[in-house]
């Protein structure tokens, strides 16, 4: 295994810089992989390839760029997808010690060059291991360098209980992949992950944390699916993502598109369309938000969404069309069914018809981004306003 331990810490971050690119550190997964690099800190050390590990990313706190990389890039196991996994002698295996990159990070954080950190790791030695390294980064970071900013850590396959507790404690988020939606896809894609022991199970002690501990400022968790290599469906990968939803608290869902990486056992495997990703993002955000349960999803026979329309809109067309939903009497879970209806635009409806009648289309405008989008779907003062269309 080559692995460089004489390098300067920010070369040898620079040499990792795209290492966690389909890692998902923050609200808009999609543009953190096509995100632009920043110029500033460019010229602030004069390296180019340094910008490339620093990705804009949104976040709760709002956007900010943010150094995402890892403790190292060695691993021990062998994801079948991973351009890390143990054998393939193609990868360049690049080292840190948490005393190193907690400083590097402390130093790019005080030249205004990152605002946040998203920290993941190749295994070597164990899980426990490797997540003590991490921990200790991020501990040195917050203590001797009095960081407060950003931190979303990744939880390693199967830590201990205490291990996860200090994680929550020093981070703002916590990522803990499943990679697959049952033990039967995992095996195909991870054969050395035991799905539920290792990853379901600390989503659920997560969330029993949290729930020992009321009073206490923990991270919230999040995960992400690797999607489209190994039979994996719509139905079971939102499934599973409600259920997640409902019992494990998650801030978030991450679909990552299965993309192949030569030398890998899944490199002859077609990468999936981002398409797909953009729908059950869509999917997902329903079962999140506008309180949908998964038997309300359109899926085809085979268990998918359809791939040309957005999933509300296509249930709103098998349901609403004959049967309109009165703006004046429909509660909010109602109103959130209207295509162009979210949660912000039904409180805003909610609002405006304690106020007044609410008669015509050009009333809608001022309530919400789309009113001709949710047009088809609703009734005004009783009547179907599409006769109204032609004024937008
Ligand atoms: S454990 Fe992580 S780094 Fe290691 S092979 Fe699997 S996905 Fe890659």
């Amino acid at each position: 295994m080559n692995i460089h331990k004489s390098l300067d810490t920010f070369d040898k971050l620079a040499q990792i810089a795209d290492a966690t690119e389909f890692e998902p550190a923050g609200d808009q997964p999609q543009d953190e992989r096509r995100a632009s690099k920043p110029g500033k800190e460019r010229e602030q050390y004069q390296s180019r390839s340094l910008a490339e590990c620093i990705t804009h990313v949104a976040t709760p706190k709002g956007a900010m760029p943010m150094l995402k990389t890892m403790i190292t890039t060695a691993c021990e196991r062998n994801c079948f997808y991973c351009p890390f996994r143990a054998g393939r002698g193609k990868t360049k295996r690049v080292t840190f010690t948490p005393d190193q990159l907690a400083t590097a990070a402390a130093e790019m954080t005080r030249a205004g060059s990152v605002r946040g950190m998203f920290l993941s790791s190749g295994i070597i030695k164990g899980s426990v291991t490797t997540q003590d390294k991490i921990i200790d980064t991020a501990e040195i970071l917050r203590r001797r360098h009095r960081y407060d900013g950003f931190l979303h850590l990744k939880i390693m396959p199967g830590v201990e209980k205490d291990q996860l507790l200090r994680t929550m404690q020093l981070a703002d988020r916590i990522s803990v992949n499943l990679e697959a939606p049952t033990q039967e896809r995992l095996e195909a894609l991870a054969p050395k992950k035991e799905f539920t022991r290792e990853l379901l199970d600390m989503l659920m002690l997560a969330a029993q944390i949290r729930r020992e501990n009321p009073r206490m400022k923990l991270a919230g968790s999040v995960t992400q699916f690797v999607v489209g290599a190994v039979g994996d469906t719509d139905v079971e990968l939102l499934s599973l993502s409600a259920q997640l939803y409902r019992q494990a608290n998650l801030k978030r869902v991450y679909y990552s598109p299965f993309h192949p990486v030569s030398g890998t056992p899944l490199e002859g495997v077609a990468a999936t369309d981002p398409l797909r990703e953009h729908r059950l993002y869509q999917a997902s955000f329903l079962l999140r938000d506008y309180a949908w349960e998964v038997e309300d999803l359109p899926f085809l026979g085979a268990g998918d969404l359809r791939l040309d329309i957005d999933p509300k809109r296509a249930w709103a067309e098998a349901h609403l069309v004959n049967a309109p939903i009165d703006l004046m009497t429909a509660d909010r879970t109602q109103l959130m069914r209207i295509p162009g209806v979210g949660p912000v635009a039904a409180t805003a409806i909610l609002k405006a018809r304690r106020e007044r009648r609410l008669t015509d289309l050009t009333q809608l405008t001022a309530l919400m981004r789309s009113a001709a989008q949710a047009a088809p779907y609703i009734l005004l003062d009783g009547r179907r306003p599409e006769q109204q269309l032609r004024l937008f």
